[in-house]
Parts: C-alpha cells; sequence; structure tokens
C-alpha cells in the first residue's frame, strides 16, 4: 500500500505491506486527512524518542481522519461512507489498565507511528470500531484530524478539575499549549494567561479571545499573574513546554491549594521546587495520552466552543508529504499544524 516510510533517517513515498483483513469487531477507513505532530517529527529528526528506537522502516503519521470503507460483522454503531476519526492508540482491552478505565496507561498499547508499529500516512488501515469515532456534517476532517492533540488538552483540563471562573497559566505555546488553553476556556477558565519566549508563537494564541499572551523572557511573568488574580497566584498552572527552567520557577505562579498540571516531557530528569510546592500545598497531577476523550472533543467542537482553523498553517498534498515534513521539521515558529490530504 502507498505509505510514507521513515528508512533510515529519511522519508520515501513509497508501497508497504500493511494488514488488511478487518476483522468482526474491526472498521476499514479510507484515510482522508493527517495532522502532523511533533513526534512525528522528532523520529524523523533523531530516529528515536527515549526508548522507542525507529529500527525498520516505519510509516509515520497518528493524527487522522478518513472516510469507513468496510465494517466487520459485530460492528454497530459505524457504517460505509461515515466520516470518522480514529484513536490512535490499541489498547489490550483485558488488561488490568484497561478494565480500570485507564486504557492508555496499559503498557502494551499500540500506538501509530510508536516503533515498531505502523502509523497512518497511507491510503487505508483498518482499526477497531471501538476507537473510531463518527465526525458530526458541520466537523471537517482536518478538524476531525485534529482531535487527537486537541484530546490531550482536553486530558489536561479534565485532570485539573477546573471550576467556572478559575484563571489559568500555560506554560508554553506550542500546538499542546495553545489547545490546552482553549480546553481550560472551554471548561470553564474566565482567563487564561500563555507564556513563551517567541513571540511569532504567542501571536497565534493572542487572536483567541479570553487567553493573554505573556513574553516571559522581555515581561515579568509574576507581575502578571500578580495583576490577573489579585496577587494571589493562577487556580491551575499547565506545564506545557517541557523547559527546565519554566519548571523551577513553576511554584512562584500558582495560587495557595492550586493545581498544576504537568503536560509537557522535559527531555530528561528535572527538579521541582518541592518545598514552596508544599507551602502552598501544591497538587501535582500528570497525563499521559488521553482516556475518553474523544467523544467530548467532537461534541466541543461541534457546538463551535473550540475553534481550530487559527492553528492550521498549511495544507499539502499526499505526493508533496516530504516537502510537508521537511516544512515541519524546519521548526518555523509561525507554524502550528500541517495538515496532509491524501488527495
Ligand atoms: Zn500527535
Amino acid at each position: 500500500m502507498k505509505s510514507l516510510v521513515l528508512d533510515s533517517g529519511k522519508l520515501y513515498i513509497r508501497d508497504k505491506d500493511v494488514p488488511t483483513t478487518v476483522g468482526d469487531d474491526d472498521v476499514e477507513i479510507k484515510i482522508h486527512t493527517v495532522g502532523i505532530c511533533g513526534s512525528d517529527v522528532h523520529y524523523y529528526k533523531h530516529g528515536r524518542i527515549g526508548p522507542f528506537v525507529v529500527k525498520e522502516p516505519m510509516i509515520l503519521g497518528h493524527e487522522a481522519s478518513g472516510i469507513i470503507t468496510k465494517v466487520g460483522k459485530n460492528v454497530k454503531h459505524l457504517a460505509v461512507g461515515d466520516r470518522v476519526c480514529m484513536e490512535p492508540g490499541i489498547p489490550n482491552l483485558s488488561s488490568i489498565q484497561s478494565k480500570s478505565g485507564f486504557y492508555n496507561l496499559d503498557p502494551e498499547v499500540r500506538f501509530w507511528a510508536t516503533p515498531p508499529i505502523d502509523g497512518c500516512l497511507r491510503e487505508s488501515v483498518v482499526h477497531p470500531a471501538a476507537f473510531t469515532f463518527k465526525l458530526p456534517d458541520h466537523v471537517s476532517f482536518t478538524e476531525g484530524a485534529m482531535v487527537e492533540p486537541l484530546a490531550i488538552g482536553m486530558q489536561s483540563a479534565t485532570k485539573a478539575q477546573i471550576k467556572p471562573g478559575d484563571i489559568a497559566l500555560v506554560m508554553g505555546a506550542g500546538p499542546i499549549g495553545v489547545m490546552t488553553a482553549l480546553s481550560a476556556l472551554a471548561g470553564g477558565c474566565a482567563e487564561v494567561i500563555i507564556c513563551d519566549v517567541v513571540d511569532d508563537k504567542l501571536s497565534i494564541a493572542a487572536q483567541y479571545q479570553g487567553i493573554h499572551t505573556v513574553n516571559s523572557k522581555t515581561t515579568n511573568l509574576v507581575d502578571v499573574v500578580k495583576e490577573f488574580t489579585d496577587g494571589n497566584g493562577v487556580d491551575v498552572l499547565f506545564e506545557c513546554s517541557g523547559s527546565p527552567n519554566a519548571i523551577a520557577q513553576l511554584t512562584d505562579y500558582v495560587a495557595p491549594n492550586g493545581t498544576v498540571v504537568l503536560v509537557g516531557m522535559p527531555i530528561s530528569p528535572t527538579p521541582i521546587d518541592i518545598v514552596s510546592a508544599q507551602a502552598k500545598e501544591i497538587t501535582f497531577k500528570t497525563i499521559f495520552r488521553y482516556v475518553n476523550m474523544y467523544p467530548k472533543t467532537i461534541r466541543l467542537l461541534a457546538s463551535g466552543k473550540i475553534n481550530l482553523k487559527p492553528l492550521i498553517s498549511a495544507v499539502y498534498k499526499f505526493p508533496q508529504a516530504v516537502e510537508a515534513f521537511d516544512r515541519a521539521a524546519s521548526g518555523n515558529p509561525q507554524d502550528v499544524k500541517i495538515i496532509i490530504e491524501m488527495e
């Protein structure tokens, strides 16, 4: 099947053998749109993320939407022709974690484009129907593909247990930072402050009502937080930068009894000021991908409460997929999401 294959650090559009048998609980999906993720780019540039090393040729891509072309005989909620998006991680549904409701924490989860599992930048995929979700008519294929990164923001906002009127700080204005800010607003935050050290990234976030941007290199973030919170600190802080410097200082910004959600992944073990956190009884939470977030994320997109259009930076057709990846790898700070359409 025609696919975008990462082989020894280079990308090729070429044929690759992939399973095509549709099981009783599966659907076959003709891929329509795929978003390029930071992790895809990382595998392209570095060949590994932590313990996950690309040893064999691997198809990239995990943020996808498409059209159902076949359904297994047990599948009731989907039909041929349905527009859908797919959760890229397939857990073992019999694992202790899955049975406890945390299928994202199943160590056996098979996640698209995480070696050695092939991703979805190919003509079609066979996928469990249980992890395939119908898109409402007015949610586009591009929005459908962006459900995946948005679900991480949704998981973060859900873990934070936001209360109506809370004020949040998001550290890091990359795609996940902005999507977390949008999820926090949808979850009831009155205001979200987002900080970064790159103005081009902040200018994209600044297009949204309710998001206040701060360049933490040129402006004193503590002062801004005080101004927004009557000197008290933010109710919720989302750490999306993964930067050790940001993480070392995060207790300065949080209100007593506030919550910190650690979203960004630092590349190595990173210190946190524990005593400062104790003096405020800060609650720390972490997230790993998302669990049961697709239906809620799709509902919010359908409701119009989250608008992803300002985050779509460029759309490429599949024959230009390598070019699209080279652009993503160049790290232009004005680019948020680069999209590939299969035809
Ligand atoms: Zn992603």
